[in-house]
């Protein structure tokens, strides 16, 4: 028998109309933020972070047991020190405990993500996402109604502050959106919003073979560009290069560490001002460039992230930290209190020049994850990158570590041998005197099926 069953894309897409809508009435609200003073800022998140802590200590056994010590409705960033760190083995190990809302737990997060054939939203209104699962630990998370308003104003806010500073909100515009494109991850949502009304939006999925990507962004003729960093700064590179005529008048990168070498493309081809994003599937937005200054705004209104040493106790800001832990202010669902996010952040000083007291961060050069151990030397990424990311001939590089070296693989047409030796130079401070280098020419390089984002890295093992 035929049931007859309305298309899931379609209702989807009512309640998604309806979702954006919020997001842009509270746009207003985001946008006023970012000229608060300090001493505003952190009033208001000191509330924020007691709101967070009581919910979560009534609703949550996990967050109840680690918070006996602590007097939520009394609670300052400053305390949170006195909890313990959140790691992602106590998500996956917890997320029955964690979870504060009777709405859903982890078997029916999974059958939410098993059974939807395309982006859904639960009776309660909550989505749910899964991440790439890059280090190895596949991570389901819920966003409720509410919190999803907010990481679409932390993501989008700083652009439309400037849109309507220069008259250009109201004005039609296309913006093409090279994300996932597809469930499970959150980055199509998260990207493909709307701010003004007369906003067109064009997704296009990142892990397509690049010259479909290509096509697909000159036909869109885009006025703004959002995407993963590294596809966006291959873009770039096509049009210097003359192979893509379009002129979009702002771009925004994130999902992948922003190379410098590709925030100089896009100013190149582009001279556009680039809104860099650092964020997660576990917290959503930490941090927005906001087209000005230097390095990234934090969210401080809506994320508290402390910088720890090895032992948990406080860096100082002039001080090396060896992890960041985050606080979602907005996350209520499923509180990610004192999470380590496994990056590592620098803070700039002084005020930047676009006059927001939002601190700001240096941006991320990427995980630990991706430096390469060999024995007892560590290789940072960066010794490869500096190498693989400046040279005009290559468009996209994955670096394989290997016993004795890596195996590097290069897209477009450099001389490899020239390669392989500037390499071998880059590595030899690090220790590594006589490394096996192999450089070779492929045709395309894979990003994850689901996510579409480019391993620039690969540890031997992982
Ligand atoms: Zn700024």
């Amino acid at each position: 028998m035929c049931v007859s069953q309305e298309d899931p894309k379609a209702v989807y897409q009512r309640l998604r109309a309806a979702h954006l809508s919020a997001v842009r009435a509270a746009l207003e609200d985001h946008v006023a933020r970012l000229a608060w003073p300090r001493r505003r800022i952190e009033r208001y998140r000191t509330e924020r972070l007691r709101s967070l802590l009581g919910f979560a200590r009534e609703r949550s056994p996990f967050h109840a047991a680690r918070m006996a010590d602590i007097d939520p409705a009394k609670a300052t960033a400053d305390d949170l020190a006195q909890l313990p760190i959140m790691t992602k083995r106590d998500v996956h190990d917890e997320w029955d405990t964690i979870v504060t809302t009777p709405d859903i737990d982890r078997a029916g997060a999974e059958r939410v993500l098993a059974r939807q054939g395309w982006f859904s939203y639960t009776p309660a209104g909550l989505q749910v996402f899964t991440s790439g699962g890059s280090s190895g630990v596949r991570g389901v998370y819920v966003w409720d109604w509410e919190q999803f308003v907010t990481l679409a104003c932390l993501a989008w806010r700083w652009q439309a502050r400037d849109e309507r500073a220069s008259g250009s909100a109201g004005r039609p515009a296309r913006l093409a959106v090279v994300e996932a494109g597809e469930p499970p991850h959150a980055s199509t949502p998260l990207f493909d919003v709307a701010t003004g009304p007369s906003t067109q939006t064009v997704v296009i999925p990142a892990a397509a073979p690049f010259d479909q990507v290509l096509r697909a962004v000159a036909d869109a003729r885009p006025t703004h560009l959002v995407g993963y960093a590294s596809v966006i700064g291959r873009l770039a590179r096509a049009a210097i290069a003359g192979e893509l005529d379009i002129r979009p008048v702002r771009v925004s990168t994130n999902s992948e560490p922003l190379s410098p070498q590709d925030r100089h493309a896009i100013g190149a081809a582009w001279g556009a001002p680039v809104h860099n994003l650092w964020g997660s599937t576990e917290i959503g937005v930490q941090a927005v460039g906001c087209g000005h200054g230097d390095g990234l705004h934090l969210c401080a209104d809506e994320v508290i992230l402390e910088r720890v040493d090895a032992a948990g106790r406080p860096a100082a800001p002039d001080e090396p930290a060896a992890r960041t832990l985050a606080t979602g202010l907005a996350g209520r669902a499923f509180p990610f209190v004192r999470y380590d996010l496994g990056d590592e952040i620098t803070l700039l000083p002084g005020r930047c020049a676009c006059g927001s007291s939002m601190p700001r961060v240096a941006d991320i050069a990427g995980r630990r994850d991706d430096d390469f151990r060999y024995g007892p030397r560590t290789v940072p990424a960066s010794a490869f990158r500096h190498v693989l990311g400046t040279d005009p001939l290559i468009s996209e590089y994955q670096v394989r570590q290997t016993r004795g070296g890596a195996d590097v693989l290069v897209v477009g047409s450099p001389d490899t041998a020239a390669v392989a030796a500037a390499l071998a130079l880059s590595l030899r401070p690090y220790g590594l005197t006589n490394p096996d280098l192999g450089v070779s020419i492929v045709e395309r390089i894979p990003r994850h099926t689901s996510t579409g984002k480019l391993r620039r890295f690969v540890a031997l093992g992982g």
